[in-house]
C-alpha cells in the first residue's frame, strides 16, 4: 500500500464509491466522502492537478526538481461520485476524467461485480452452485469474506457470453437480497443525462469497455465491441472524441491491447499502484485512491 507522502514521481489517481458511510463487507472500493476530500486536500498540497494527457504526453522528461503532477480518474460513472465526488472536484476546479461503462449507463444497472459481492455477502447461508462448483455459505462472516474473493475471480475470468448464465445462476439462488443490491446506494450508474449535466471544462470522458469484464478471456469480436463499440457510443452520446481506455479491473493481455489501439484509443489505462514513469508508450497505470494509507 503506498503512502501519498511516500510517492515521489508523477501518479495518476482513481476512486470508484464515494460515499457517506462505508460498509467494506459489500464495496471493498469504496472511500468515505470524508476519505476523499483529505485525499483530495493532501494530492493537492504535494501535486500539480493536471489533465491525464497532461500526464501521459510529459512522461519520460524527468521531475528535475519541478512539483510532481497528479491527475484525477473516477472510474465506473457512479452516481454516489456525482453526488460526493464531483461538486467537492468543480468547486476547486481541478480537471478530472470519468472512466465510463456504457452497458451499465444504458440500462440503468449496477455493475454485475458489484452486485455479486453484495449478494455473496449477504444471502441467507446456503450451498451456492455456480454451475462449475458450489461454495458453502453456511460459515462465519469471516470466512464468507474469504470467500468472495475466489467467487468474483472464477465469474469474472468467464469471457462475456460465459458469464451471464453464471451470473443468472447465482442471483436465482440470491433473490433474498438481490432487490436490496439492486437498489443500493453506492452501486447506482449515472444515466446518460446525469453524465452530461457533471460534465463541463475540465472533465474528459474515457471508455471502460461496455460489459466491465476482464478483457483476458474474450474473443476477437467481443475485444472489438468492449473497444469500438463503447468508443463510438460514448463519442455519439457525448459529442466529443473518446480517445482514452479504461481495461477493467486493469486487466490486459497482448489481444486486448491490439484490440484497444486498433480501435483508435491514443491512452490505455491500467491500474497497478506505480506513478506514471513505471510504464512507457500508451499504456498509463493509476494508483487505487483506496489503497492510500495516512
Ligand atoms: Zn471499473
Amino acid at each position: 500500500m503506498p503512502a501519498l507522502d511516500a510517492i515521489s514521481g508523477d501518479a495518476v489517481f482513481t476512486w470508484h464509491g464515494v460515499t457517506p458511510r462505508l460498509d467494506p463487507t459489500v464495496d471493498a472500493f469504496a472511500v468515505t466522502k470524508e476519505t476523499f476530500r483529505r485525499q483530495l486536500d493532501a494530492i493537492e498540497k504535494r501535486f500539480d492537478i493536471v489533465p491525464l494527457t497532461t500526464i501521459a504526453k510529459g512522461r519520460g522528461t524527468g521531475c528535475n526538481g519541478r512539483r510532481l503532477l497528479a491527475a484525477l480518474t473516477l472510474d465506473d460513472a457512479l452516481r454516489c461520485q456525482a453526488e460526493h465526488a464531483i461538486p467537492l472536484i468543480r468547486d476547486r476546479q481541478l480537471p478530472f476524467t470519468i472512466c465510463v461503462p456504457t452497458d451499465a449507463m444504458s440500462a440503468g444497472l449496477p455493475l454485475w461485480s458489484l452486485l455479486l459481492r453484495y449478494c455473496v455477502s449477504t444471502t441467507a447461508p446456503k450451498i451456492l452452485n455456480l454451475g462449475c462448483m458450489q461454495v458453502n455459505l453456511a460459515v462465519s462472516a469471516e470466512c464468507r469474506r474469504v470467500l468472495i474473493g475466489p467467487v468474483l475471480s472464477l465469474v469474472g475470468n468467464l469471457s462475456g457470453s460465459e458469464r451471464q448464465p453464471v451470473l443468472d445462476q447465482i442471483f436465482s439462488q440470491c433473490r433474498d437480497v438481490l432487490p436490496a443490491a439492486l437498489q443500493h446506494e453506492a452501486f447506482q450508474p449515472m444515466n446518460w443525462d446525469e453524465l452530461d449535466q457533471v460534465r463541463g471544462p475540465g472533465c474528459d470522458i474515457a471508455s471502460h469497455s461496455c460489459a466491465h469484464g476482464s478483457l483476458l478471456r474474450e474473443d476477437e469480436i467481443s475485444l472489438m465491441r468492449e473497444t469500438r463499440i463503447s468508443k463510438r457510443i460514448i463519442e455519439a452520446r457525448t459529442g466529443i472524441p473518446c480517445s482514452v481506455f479504461c481495461f477493467p479491473y486493469g486487466d490486459y493481455d497482448a489481444e486486448s491491447l491490439a484490440a484497444a489501439r486498433d480501435a483508435g484509443y491514443r491512452w490505455l489505462l491500467t491500474t497497478c499502484g506505480t506513478t506514471v514513469d513505471a510504464f512507457g508508450g500508451d499504456i498509463v497505470p493509476r494508483i487505487d485512491a483506496c489503497t492510500l494509507v495516512g
